[in-house]
C-alpha cells in the first residue's frame, strides 16, 4: 500500500462522474486542500483530507507532497496520431507563405508524403519515433493515450503501425494505451477506391480483430474523403466484427457525419468544427461524446468547435491533441487546455473533466479510471502546482 499526504490539492472529480461528465461545475470537481489518497497496485483505497486519514492506515510510510504539487486523475489525451514517420516542415513554411493546400497536394505533399514516409519506415523505426513521443507527452502528465493508424493506406502499412501500438502498451506498462484502425483515413493513390473499400471490409478489419490489433475503428468522414454511405458500410462492418467506433465528423463541412455517429452508437464524435445546430442537439442527447481538437484549429487558423454550445447543451465534451505531422504538430494535452480556455471559453471544471473522465469515456474507458474515487484504478498525475489553474495557466507546448 502507498500514502501520499499534504498535497496541494486531490480532485477527484467524483462530480463529474455522478453527472456523466455533462455540464460540469466547480463543485463536481471535488477539490480536497490539503489531500491525501491511498492505494495499492490495483485500486484506490481511500481519499481525503490529511488529517483526516483513518487509524488504520496511520502506519503507511507516507509520501509528502508539502503541499507543493496537486493530484488529478490521470490525463487521458483521446485522439492522435503518433506513429508515424517524415516531417512536413517545409510545406507547413509554405503554407504559412500563402501556397495553397491544393498545390500542396499536387507537388506530392499533404497527408500522402507521410504515407510515403511512413510505409518506408520499418516497424523498428516507427516504434522508436512513437517511444520519443510518448516520452514527452508522459513528461506533462498524460497517462492515457489513443493511438491511430491511417498513414499505411494499404494492408501492410496499416498492420506495422497498429503492431507499434502494441509494442507501446507492452513497453510502458505504467500507462494506458488505446489502439484505432483508422484504414479509411483518406483513399491511397495506387489503387482504385472501391477496391480499397474492399481491402478495408473483407481482408484488414477481420484481420484486425483475429488478431486484436485494435479496440476500435475510426472513419475520416468529410467533404473529399469518406461519404456517409462509405462510412455506414465500414463501421457496421467493424461492429459486425466486434470492434467498437469513432468517427472523424463534420470537420471540413458539415456532412451530418456527428448524426452518422450517434445513430450508429459510435464512443465519439471527433473534430465538429462544421457541425450544425441540430446535430449539436443530437449528440448532447446522446452518450457519444464529443472529442474537440482545438490544436487543429490553431495550427491550421480555422475557427473553433463550438464547445459552449455543445457544453451548454449537455454533450460530453472531451478534447485532445490530434498530434499529427500535417494539421497539428503538438503533442502537448496541456497547451490543449490553455486554448480550450482561451479560444472556446471553458471553464476550469469543464476543461478538468474535458481531459480526465469525459476523454476516458471517448476511450470507454470511465468504468476504471477517469476520476480518483475508491475502487478505481490508481491512475493519477502529479503536477508541480498549487491548483487545478496552474497546468493550463503556463503554456506547455
Ligand atoms: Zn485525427
Amino acid at each position: 500500500m502507498k500514502l501520499l499526504t499534504h498535497a496541494a490539492e486531490v480532485i477527484t472529480g467524483s462530480g463529474v462522474r455522478r453527472k456523466f461528465g455533462r455540464q460540469p461545475k466547480v463543485d463536481d470537481m471535488d477539490r480536497i486542500p490539503d489531500g491525501a489518497m491511498v492505494y495499492d497496485e490495483k485500486r484506490i483505497l481511500w481519499v481525503g483530507k490529511t488529517k483526516d486519514l483513518p487509524k488504520r492506515f496511520a502506519k503507511l510510510k507516507a509520501q509528502s507532497l508539502k503541499n507543493k504539487k496537486i493530484v488529478t486523475p490521470g490525463l487521458v489525451d483521446c485522439h492522435t496520431h503518433l506513429v508515424h514517420a517524415g516531417s512536413r516542415s517545409e510545406e507547413f513554411a509554405a503554407r504559412c507563405a500563402g501556397e495553397s493546400y491544393e498545390s500542396i497536394a499536387k507537388r506530392g505533399g499533404g497527408i500522402w508524403s507521410t504515407v510515403r514516409a511512413t510505409r518506408e519506415a520499418t516497424e523498428a523505426e516507427l516504434f522508436k519515433l512513437a517511444c520519443e513521443r510518448v516520452e514527452y507527452a508522459r513528461s506533462t502528465g498524460v497517462k492515457v493515450i489513443e493511438s491511430k493508424s491511417g498513414y499505411g493506406l494499404n494492408i501492410e502499412g496499416e498492420i506495422k503501425q497498429l503492431n507499434v501500438n502494441q509494442l507501446l502498451k507492452k513497453k510502458f506498462n505504467d500507462m494506458i494505451f488505446s489502439s484505432t484502425f483508422l484504414g479509411a483515413h483518406d483513399f491511397p493513390k495506387d489503387q482504385p477506391r472501391a477496391d480499397y473499400i474492399r481491402d478495408i471490409c473483407d481482408v484488414m478489419l477481420p484481420l484486425v480483430a483475429k488478431k486484436k490489433l485494435a479496440d476500435c475503428c475510426d472513419v475520416f468522414s468529410d467533404r473529399g474523403y469518406y461519404t456517409p454511405e462509405e462510412t455506414r458500410y465500414i463501421l457496421s462492418r467493424a461492429k459486425e466484427l466486434g470492434l467498437d467506433i469513432k468517427v472523424h465528423a463534420d470537420e471540413l463541412q458539415n456532412t451530418e457525419a456527428t448524426d452518422l455517429a450517434v445513430d450508429l452508437g459510435a464512443w465519439s464524435a471527433d473534430h465538429l468544427l462544421k457541425v450544425s445546430e441540430a446535430s449539436v442537439r443530437r449528440i448532447a442527447h446522446s452518450n457519444t461524446v464529443a472529442v474537440l481538437l482545438p490544436g487543429t484549429a490553431f495550427f491550421l487558423k480555422t475557427p473553433y468547435a463550438p464547445a459552449r454550445r455543445l457544453i451548454d447543451d449537455g454533450a460530453r465534451v472531451a478534447i485532445a491533441t490530434d498530434f499529427n505531422p500535417g494539421s497539428c504538430n503538438n503533442f502537448s494535452l496541456r497547451f490543449m487546455m490553455t486554448l480550450s480556455a482561451l479560444f472556446m471559453n471553458m471553464s476550469a471544471a469543464e476543461i478538468f473533466a474535458a481531459v480526465t473522465f469525459n476523454a476516458a469515456a471517448a476511450l470507454r474507458l470511465e468504468k476504471t479510471i477517469g476520476t480518483l474515487e475508491v475502487g478505481l484504478k490508481p491512475l493519477f498525475s502529479l503536477f508541480d502546482a498549487e491548483k487545478f489553474e496552474d497546468i493550463y495557466y503556463k503554456m506547455t507546448v
